[in-house]
């Protein structure tokens, strides 16, 4: 899925803007970006997640786990919001459920793992498995680039977001919660890779399971019967 917003700046508009050292637009983009998606785990960090997972899950069958069960909803707070009550700890004890739960997903769906598919004769070598290879290469491009800080390279106004695990892709808290899957969400900033993900996606919905030849076929013998 692909979302345009509405009246937003072009890419070239959002690169001068960034590039303007007298405005407090790079701020506030930032800030928006990091509320958007993520690269990392809402613990901190994958031993963090780790850890928590353990605690949390350990001992919790398979079909009580997050991943085989469908979202909770939300308790509201109560009209007070005074995060005292029963309801409010309800709403409270929910958050950090939710936070757990979004951390085990992407522990269980989202960690890339360059081996998977090789015998247990070739793990450890450092080779790449039949899933992931192509010319010698990861095709999912991981390890993905590292940053310590959200920071813009000035020259270029190129934003390399906050990102400290390698191993783990961009994704939107909130959807991987709904869809309890795989997920890949990014920000799309610059002309060419809006480009490139509307030719892949046009290429994806409209992929025809029928060959050219054989729609040719099927119309002729439909044209052959009604000639009896
Ligand atoms: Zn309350
Ligand atoms: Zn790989």
């Amino acid at each position: 899925m692909l979302l345009w917003i509405k009246g937003a700046n072009s890419p070239q508009q959002i690169r001068d803007k960034l590039l303007d050292c007298n405005s407090d637009f790079s701020n506030n983009l930032i800030a928006y970006l990091n509320s958007a998606f993520s690269g990392d785990f809402i613990a901190g960090s994958l031993t963090a997640a780790r850890s928590i997972m353990d605690d949390n899950y350990s001992n919790v069958s398979n079909v009580n786990l997050p991943t085989h069960q469908l979202p909770s909803v939300a308790p509201s707070l109560c009209s007070e919001q005074c995060h005292h009550c029963n309801q409010c700890n309800n709403n409270e004890d929910w958050w950090s459920k939710y936070k757990t739960e979004v951390d085990f997903i992407l522990l269980k769906s989202n960690i890339h793992d360059h081996e998977l598919g090789l015998s247990e004769n070739d793990k450890g070598k450092g080779l790449l498995g039949p899933y992931c290879e192509k010319k010698g290469k990861c095709k999912a491009r991981f390890p993905r680039p590292c940053y310590p800080e959200t920071v813009i390279d000035l020259p270029t106004g190129h934003i390399n977001m906050k990102k400290t695990e390698p191993m783990l892709n961009t994704i939107a808290y909130i959807i991987t919660f709904l869809l309890r899957c795989n997920t890949d969400v990014t920000c799309l900033l610059s002309g060419t890779a809006i480009k490139a993900v509307i030719a892949y996606i046009t290429d994806y919905i409209s992929k025809n399971p029928l060959k050219t030849y054989m729609v040719f076929d099927i119309i002729r013998s439909i044209y052959n019967k009604n000639k009896q």
